[in-house]
């Protein structure tokens, strides 16, 4: 385990890059810091054997106020050393923090964006923070003290053996006892309970942040609390593992630990006792008693030490814990991207035989897909919920890879053209496209940032966003989501289609929404879409099959097939999928003008 941890530690200061120098002289100065913080108990030996010497005339002993000035002196310089040393290790572990940041972000410009549908970007951050401030904590101060404990401990050694190492090893078999008792708790059997433990703390703490995050729903419900089932449980599950690893694991060795390391001079006393007649004997009564008070002294250091000690092997869990989040990050598959890129030669999108499946799913979202869409024509993908619509457009953006065939942009390969030529070429409305909070203008603009901030307006015009931007207090520069400016969904996709219009880019992948079919909005985002799609290859997917009956071709998808293909007159008369979805269609239209007509 130990040389494990080692290793997580070093491909943490893997990313100090050169500031790696300055974590070592921290830890260099920290040792040096320690070593000085133990003068002051020479000195106290110091003076007690010059006090002994003198004894009973202790005018005599005019070296005490010396040795008292020296402690003093040391301690300051231990102090002020220590502060370097952890100067050198904030420095370098700040910029590790900020190298890891800068790693992951890299890394994730170059992840899918589909990737970014299953994974919240919340999500991602919270992993690299987390990852960051434990990387922090252990760099900045853990291995400052590993560094210095390691130090404390040898000259703790050395001074030991120096006097009289009898007394010396009386002391240390107290030391011995303690670390034997706290690696039992640690490791062998153990170790799997400890485990055990921990994962049952994490599981609670993934469970009460889904806990927070459904309140509105129980609140809504009116639900009691007990409907958080998995949250209590989780609670139960880690109260039962906490008690078994305290009870079964932890009792007597604790206990152990707590006894020897504050009562290390139970075993000098014996030893001194031993010795004491052999020291009477041969006149060296003085130095034997001095040897005694400085170990009765120091012993008392014991219980410092292996204290800093157990708080060390937690910093190198957290180096553990802390890389398991960067490599969450950097684990990402990545789009692999061609060194010698193609460019289309015109705006047509093909589907060849393409086949893809969602990580860890059995079964194919799509399966032998082939299609055709010529440039400059409008070409719409109906079919039933979980057909595979937004699967199929957004392989054409490269969201995703397809696992099987090849999807094709002007004759190339998408994977062969370079991802800023093919985002270029393609503007794409999806569903649950967001709006940043920031103002109108940014919004609109970050399809193209040199845009003016005329063409910004004519795109929002062209997207029948006029009346959006009147109500609001500041215009354009309103920000969305401050002081109550928030936009109804219909908004916000007129929005959306603006920010695709300034795109300017010949093929338009569009996912129609369905939820936000206020009348009113329809007719001006039916608008947006026709403005939007002039003189471009588009494909479009509709729920709304009024929406495609123009289309140049329609492709009903239906469990990852194509079912049909055709012109809506072709389809309709055919008897098939795409008739009855028509007639049902037509249905739902009159109910719903009856019912209009009702009101
Ligand atoms: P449609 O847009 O036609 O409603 P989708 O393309 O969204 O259909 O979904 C096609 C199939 O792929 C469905 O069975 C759906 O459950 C599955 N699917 C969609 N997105 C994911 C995803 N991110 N991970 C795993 N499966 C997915
Ligand atoms: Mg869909």
């Amino acid at each position: 385990m130990k040389e494990k941890s080692q290793s997580d530690v070093a491909v943490l200061l893997g990313y100090a890059g050169n500031y790696r120098m300055l974590t070592y002289l921290g830890l260099g100065l920290s040792a040096v810091a320690m070593v000085l913080g133990m003068v002051p108990y020479l000195c106290i030996w110091l003076a007690a054997r010059e006090l002994i010497a003198v004894a009973p005339d202790w005018t005599r002993a005019a070296g005490i106020s010396r040795y008292g000035w020296m402690a003093f002196s040391y301690s300051v310089a231990g102090i002020i050393v220590y502060f370097a040393a952890l100067m050198c290790t904030h420095l370098a572990a700040f910029r590790t923090a900020s190298n890891i940041r800068k790693r992951c972000l890299e890394h994730l410009m170059k992840t899918p964006l589909g990737f970014f549908d299953e994974n919240a970007s919340g999500l991602v951050r919270n992993r690299m923070d987390g990852a960051v401030a434990e990387t922090e904590t252990l760099l900045a101060h853990n291995l400052a003290d590993i560094a210095g404990t390691v130090a404390m401990f040898i000259s703790m050694l050395v001074l030991m053996l120096i006097f009289d190492w009898r007394m010396g090893s009386a002391c240390l078999i107290a030391a011995v006892v303690s670390v034997a008792a706290m690696c039992s708790m640690m490791g062998g059997k153990n170790a799997a309970l400890m485990a055990e433990y921990q994962a049952a703390q994490d599981q609670m703490s993934k469970a009460g942040t889904e806990y927070v995050r459904g309140i509105p729903v129980v609140k809504v419900f009116q639900q009691t609390v007990y409907s958080f089932r998995a949250f209590k449980e989780a609670i139960e599950n880690y109260s039962d593992k906490a008690e078994r690893y305290a009870v079964n694991v932890c009792k007597f060795p604790q206990a152990l630990n707590l006894t020897f390391t504050t009562g290390a001079f139970v075993f000098l006393v014996p030893a001194a006792v031993l010795i004491a007649p052999g020291a009477l004997k041969s006149g060296n009564m003085a130095a034997f008693v001095t040897n005694f008070a400085f170990y009765a002294v120091f012993s008392a250091i014991i219980s410092t030490a292996l204290a800093r000690i157990m708080f060390a092997a937690s910093g190198m869990m957290l180096a553990k814990t802390a890389l398991g989040r960067i490599n969450e990050v950097m684990d990402a598959p990545t789009l692999d991207i061609t060194d010698s890129p193609e460019t289309p030669k015109d705006n047509s999108i093909e589907f060849e035989n393409v086949t893809f499946r969602y990580d860890g799913s059995d079964i194919p979202a799509l399966e032998n897909i082939s299609m055709t869409v010529k440039p400059g024509q409008t070409v719409a993908l109906v079919g039933p919920s979980g057909g595979g619509k937004t699967t199929a457009a957004s392989l054409i953006p490269r969201f995703w890879d397809v696992s099987e065939g090849t999807v094709k942009v002007g004759g190339v390969d998408v994977r062969k053209i370079a991802p800023r030529d093919l985002m270029n070429r393609i503007a794409f409305v999806f569903q649950n496209d967001h709006l940043f909070k920031a103002s109108i203008l940014e919004n609109v603009r970050a399809a193209r940032p040199e845009a003016s901030r005329e063409e910004v307006l004519k795109a929002l015009h062209a997207a029948q966003c006029d009346d959006i931007i009147e109500k609001l207090s500041n215009g354009i520069d309103t920000v969305i989501g401050t002081d109550g400016t928030y936009l109804s969904g219909g908004e916000q996709q007129r929005v959306a289609l603006a920010r695709a219009i300034l795109k300017d880019a010949p093929i338009v992948v569009l996912d129609e929404a369905t939820a936000f079919a206020d009348p009113e909005n329809e007719v001006l985002i039916q608008k947006a879409f026709a403005e939007l799609t002039k003189n471009r290859t588009v494909i479009m997917i509709a729920h709304r099959l009024s929406t495609v009956t123009g289309a140049d071709k329609i492709f009903v998808l239906e469990s990852g097939h194509v079912a049909e293909e055709g012109t809506h007159e072709e389809l309709a008369s055919s008897g098939g999928l795409y008739s009855r979805m028509w007639k049902e269609y037509n249905q739902a239209v009159k109910w719903r003008i009856s019912a209009e007509e009702a009101v």
